[in-house]
């Protein structure tokens, strides 16, 4: 499965460094000793807002800083610390740096995203945690928000819902992550509070090509769903003009991708120095 997906990549990735196979416990020893110096960190990437292409927020995603194969992506060892219960040590390591960082990159207005995965939401102290966490970096619990899937609502949905409001009350809101992607019907979505939906990569794909007729379907029903609730809308995996043009004649309000900027550190999206700052 997954799991075994995500262990058979990495060893892939091992052997072609020629420093000889490791088995999964090579692998496990070395996360942990990443926890330990703080090897995991966030990148961010903007978010914008379509009419003017204005950042409205950066998402920041985990990155494994690893000091002799480069920076790693989530693809090349998520899969492998899940598999090691180290997950959720390796988020809020990464939650904690996007905070402290999220101070300087939303100081001109905006937010942070974190992706925060269904285990967080088993116990019933994530809003207390979220918080302490930004209280700590000195962030203003405004600027942060939060992305959850369609998995995640649908586990138990009453709790979720019930954790989502303590967030929302806490003035941390959330995004709906990978939209179309799983079992959310349209007319569930309206069961959470939620502040913004980001359409899956897989909609926004086919836009401005021969087969965009069915995901235009999909984003005007999203995009009608969510006007009449108040929700914001985002597209993701933006990297053409046509599909930027495409969504912004549709009314589509936010969006992310390629097209805008990539996932960097968060020094790359601030100001060098008071002069670019003025
Ligand atoms: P996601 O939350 O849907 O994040 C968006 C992914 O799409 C990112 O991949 C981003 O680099 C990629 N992307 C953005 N724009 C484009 C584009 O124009 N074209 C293409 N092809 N891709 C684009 P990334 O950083 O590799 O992250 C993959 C997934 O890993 C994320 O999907 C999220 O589910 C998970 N993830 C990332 N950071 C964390 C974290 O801190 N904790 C947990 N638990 N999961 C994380
Ligand atoms: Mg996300
Ligand atoms: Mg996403
Ligand atoms: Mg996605």
């Amino acid at each position: 499965g997954a799991k075994s997906a995500g262990r058979r990549r990495f060893l892939q990735f091992d052997e072609s460094m020629q420093d000889g196979r490791r088995d999964v416990l090579g692998i496990e020893n070395e996360l942990r000793a990443a926890l330990q110096v703080g090897q995991f960190e966030p990148y961010f990437q903007p978010l914008v807002r379509l009419a003017d292409r204005q950042r409205v927020g950066y998402e920041a995603l985990v990155r494994w800083n690893h000091p002799t194969r480069g920076v790693l992506e989530p693809s090349q060892f998520l899969a492998v610390a899940e598999e090691c219960g180290l997950v959720d040590a390796i988020d809020w390591q990464m939650y904690r740096a996007a905070c402290t960082n999220g101070v300087e990159l939303t100081r001109d207005g905006g937010y942070i995203t974190i992706n925060v995965s269904p285990r967080h939401f088993q116990g019933n102290d994530l809003d207390s945690r979220l918080l302490g966490l930004a209280a700590s970096a000195k962030l203003d619990p405004s600027r942060l928000r939060i992305e959850v899937t369609e998995g995640t609502l649908l586990g138990d949905p009453e709790a979720v819902a019930k954790q989502l409001q303590k967030l929302a009350n806490a003035s941390i809101a959330t995004a709906l992550d990978d939209f179309g992607t799983g079992y959310c019907s349209l007319g569930y979505v309206h069961r959470f509070p939620l502040r913004m939906l980001k359409i899956d990569r897989s909609f926004i794909e086919p836009l401005g090509g021969r087969n965009k007729r069915r995901s235009e379907a999909v984003i005007g029903a999203v995009l009608a769903l969510a006007g009449s609730l108040d929700i914001e809308v985002l597209a993701e995996g933006i990297e053409t003009e046509a599909q930027h043009e495409a969504l912004l004649a549709m009314g589509c309000g936010y969006g992310q991708g390629f097209l805008y900027g990539r996932p960097r550190p968060a020094a790359h999206w601030l100001p060098l120095d008071q002069s670019r700052a003025a």
